[in-house]
């Protein structure tokens, strides 16, 4: 999916800029424990760089990458959502919010049902051009995903499909 390469490029990004600024030459693990012990002083992408540096001890994913139920990816994953976000010049307020939601569900898509992932990998490109859903087209998106079938929910993966 292109939109999540997107997302991904920009993490790292996010994060080579992050660690220059900080100034500090030791290893990408040791930086990543230092933003995750406080992830609401940084910035969303710089503290979801930080949790693909980590390793889980008990489940051997991407700190809270892992199935649900690994405690310590439970953890990690709702641990993410202290970071700051802030939206990009010119976009609505919140798309930025709606970006790190979305992305993070398609980053670790096997944590949830293809239902519920659903809706927000569709999105993921319409977010990242800037858009914003009302809440009007987020429930008419939901409605249509409810019809779809479990393979359906697999192909569908533009946004001009079900966002009309
Ligand atoms: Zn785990």
């Amino acid at each position: 999916m292109t939109a999540l390469r997107e997302v991904e490029k920009s993490l790292d990004a996010a994060w080579l800029a992050f660690r220059a600024e900080a100034g500090v030459d030791g290893l990408d693990d040791d930086l990543a424990k230092v933003v995750l012990q406080d992830p609401s002083e940084f910035d969303w992408r710089v503290v979801d760089a930080a949790l693909t540096k980590l390793r889980c001890d008990d489940c051997g994913n991407d700190l809270g990458a892992g199935p649900v139920g690994c405690h310590a990816c439970d953890q990690a994953n709702g641990f993410r959502f202290a970071a700051r976000e802030t939206d990009r010049p010119n976009v609505p307020p919140g798309n930025e919010h709606a970006i790190r939601v979305a992305s993070a569900v398609a980053r670790t898509r096997d944590r949830y049902s293809p239902r519920a992932r659903c809706g927000y990998e569709v999105s993921l490109p319409y977010l990242l051009a800037g858009g914003l859903p009302t809440t009007a087209q987020a429930q008419a998106l939901k409605a249509i995903i409810n019809t779809l079938s479990e393979e359906e929910l697999e192909t569908v993966v533009l946004p001009e499909e079900l966002i009309r």
